[in-house]
C-alpha cells in the first residue's frame, strides 16, 4: 500500500495582509469558504489564526476564534488546529492568553512552539515552563499538540522537557518551520537533519516560508513526511504570480504528490495516522 500524504492548509496566519495578496481571507465566513475549497482540493487539516473582521489585524479575541471554528466546522469535516503562537509576536500576549482559545474551544489540535527564538526582530518566548504547562493542559483537554520546531535544538527541547518528564507519551506530531528569520534556513540538508532527529513513529510535516514552501514541502513528502501550504506561509502560486486562493496552493501540492506516485490522505485516514488525543 502506498503511503498517504496529509496536506495541512494555513489559510490566513497573522503576518500577511491584503497588500501582500488581496485574496487573503479575513472574516470567519471567508476563512470557512477558503477552508472548504482547500478541503475539496485535498487538505485534511486546517491551521487557524484569528483576525479582526473590521481591520484585518491579528486578534486574540475569543469570540472571533469561536466564530472561525464554528464556521469552519459547519463548512466541512476538516481536522481543526488553532495557534498558540501567533499572538506572542504580533500582539505580545501573555502565556495563559495564548492558550485560552484552545481551552475554551477545544479544537482537534493546537500548535505548541518548541522553544524561544528571535522571530524577525521580535522575541518569540516559549520557555520550558510554558511548554510543560501547554502540553499538560492539552493532554487534559484531549487536544493534540503539534510541536513547531524552528530549529534542531527545539526537537531536543521536546525530548527533554516533554517526553523525559513524562508529561505526554509519544508519538508526537512535529512541524519543521523553515525559513523564518531567526530559525533554521530552508535547505535540503537541514530538513534531512531535522527528519533524522525524530524517532520512528513520529509524524511530521515540512513548512517552508515564502518561495521555499513547495521545495521544502516536496522534499518532506519524499522523505516520508507531510506538508503544509497556505497564505500564512506563502501568498504566491509561482514566481511573481499571486495565488487566487488557498485551494490553488493545495491543488498544486496535490498535483505534485500524485505525480510522485503517492496518494492524498482523506480526513478519516489522517485522523487514524496523526497522534490525535480527542476521545469525543
Ligand atoms: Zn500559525
Amino acid at each position: 500500500m502506498s503511503r498517504k500524504v496529509i496536506i495541512t492548509v494555513a489559510p490566513t496566519g497573522s503576518i500577511p495582509t491584503r497588500k501582500d495578496n488581496p485574496n487573503l481571507p479575513i472574516t470567519a465566513e471567508e476563512v470557512a469558504q477558503e477552508t472548504k475549497r482547500a478541503y475539496e482540493a485535498g487538505a485534511c487539516v486546517v491551521h487557524l489564526h484569528a483576525r479582526n473582521p473590521d481591520t484585518g489585524e491579528p486578534t486574540s479575541d475569543l469570540e472571533v476564534f469561536r466564530a472561525y471554528l464554528d464556521a469552519v466546522r459547519d463548512a466541512c469535516p476538516i481536522i481543526t488546529q488553532i495557534t498558540t503562537g501567533g499572538g506572542a509576536t504580533t500582539l505580545g500576549l501573555k502565556a495563559e492568553d495564548r492558550l485560552r482559545p484552545v481551552e475554551e474551544l477545544q479544537p482537534d489540535s493546537a500548535s505548541l512552539n518548541a522553544g524561544s527564538m528571535n522571530f524577525g526582530r521580535k522575541l518569540f518566548p516559549n520557555t520550558p515552563d510554558m511548554m510543560e504547562a501547554y502540553a499538560k493542559r492539552m493532554k487534559e483537554l484531549g487536544v493534540m499538540p503539534e510541536f513547531e520546531a524552528y530549529d534542531l535544538s527545539m526537537v531536543q527541547n521536546v525530548d527533554y522537557w516533554i517526553r523525559r518528564a513524562g508529561i505526554l507519551d509519544p508519538p508526537y506530531q512535529f512541524s519543521f518551520v523553515m525559513g523564518v528569520m531567526g530559525g533554521i534556513p530552508p535547505t535540503f540538508k537541514n530538513l534531512l537533519a531535522l527528519k533524522e532527529s525524530l524517532p520512528e513513529g513520529y509524524t511530521w510535516q515540512a513548512i517552508g516560508i515564502g518561495r521555499h514552501q513547495i521545495p521544502m514541502g516536496t522534499m518532506g513528502v519524499l522523505l516520508g513526511g507531510n506538508l503544509r501550504v497556505g497564505f500564512e506561509d506563502n501568498v504566491y502560486l509561482s514566481k511573481g504570480v499571486l495565488a487566487k486562493s488557498n485551494a490553488e496552493l493545495v491543488e498544486k501540492a496535490a498535483r505534485i504528490i500524485r505525480e510522485l506516485g503517492l496518494e492524498l490522505a482523506t480526513t478519516e485516514e489522517a485522523r487514524e495516522t496523526l497522534p490525535l488525543l480527542n476521545t469525543a
